[in-house]
């Protein structure tokens, strides 16, 4: 965790494939991400997972007077898993001059 100076933007990756920009400006920190926009506080007492994540969620609460909101993640998007499964069914057939001779012995 990090602090951010008045003034300063930086960007924070999340669950978006876009990273998300912090700012710190006018003592307002903000967050480019929905649920930091969503909110319906002042915009001096909104906080969001990034800039908790940023600054720390101690550093957060007391900004904010000790009241986080409750969480409210978006679910995040998940990529679809690649399921590989040319595999399956592929042990079932053994190489019969392997058998054989493993049967000889
Ligand atoms: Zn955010």
């Amino acid at each position: 965790m990090s602090e951010l100076a008045e003034g300063q933007t930086v960007e924070v990756r999340g669950s978006a494939a876009r990273p998300y920009q912090l700012k710190h400006l006018n003592g307002v920190y903000s967050c480019s991400c929905p649920a930091w926009r969503d909110q319906s506080r002042p915009i001096d007492v909104r906080t969001c997972k990034h800039l908790r994540q940023y600054r720390g969620e101690a550093a957060e609460a007391a900004r904010i007077g000790g009241l986080l909101p409750a969480t409210t993640v978006a679910p995040a998007k998940s990529t679809s898993p690649q399921i590989a499964s040319s595999f399956a069914g592929r042990s079932n057939w053994a190489s019969p001059t392997l058998t054989s001779r493993r049967a000889r012995v």
